[in-house]
Parts: C-alpha cells; sequence; structure tokens
C-alpha cells in the first residue's frame, strides 16, 4: 500500500522550524537570510516529490500530515486514507 514516509514529514518540520529561526535571525544578522532560503528551497522540493497523497498528488499541509500519525486520515482531495509509514 501506498503511504507517506513518517521521515519525510519529521525532514519537513526540521526544515520549517529551521527556516522559521533563520528568518527571525535575519534580521539581526542579514547573511541568515542566505540560509532561510536553503532551507525553504529544500521544504519545497521535499514537499513536492514526498509530502502529497500517495493516490491523486494532491497537496496536503504539515499540521495534516502531523495529525495523519497518530489518526484515520482521509486525503480532502481524492477521498483515499492517507498511510503514514514509520
Ligand atoms: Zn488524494
Amino acid at each position: 500500500m501506498k503511504s507517506i514516509s513518517g521521515k519525510d514529514i519529521n525532514l519537513g518540520i526540521t526544515l520549517a522550524v529551521l527556516f522559521g529561526i533563520t528568518i527571525a535571525g535575519g534580521c539581526i544578522k542579514w547573511p541568515l537570510f542566505v540560509f532561510a532560503a536553503i532551507f525553504l528551497f529544500s521544504y519545497i522540493v521535499l514537499d513536492r516529490k514526498k509530502l502529497r497523497c500517495p493516490n491523486c498528488g494532491g497537496f496536503e499541509n504539515l499540521d495534516r500530515l502531523m495529525y495523519a500519525k497518530k489518526h484515520v486520515f482521509h486525503c480532502m482531495h481524492c477521498g483515499e486514507r492517507i498511510n503514514i509509514s514509520e
């Protein structure tokens, strides 16, 4: 059965947090904006390749995917159940 990897979700969360920190830090030290751009780009690539509904390719945000880890979760686009693997 197709599923989304739990590790990819964790990586996505990590990138989002790092992006938030570097954006905040960039207001004090501007070179951090460069890292923020790298984290944002990495996140977008990860999101496009891994954090999509395995059935229809529909976009799901991180909040919903975190919820899907612990609960039965259905894609809001195609209605198929989304499984999260470890
Ligand atoms: Zn779907």
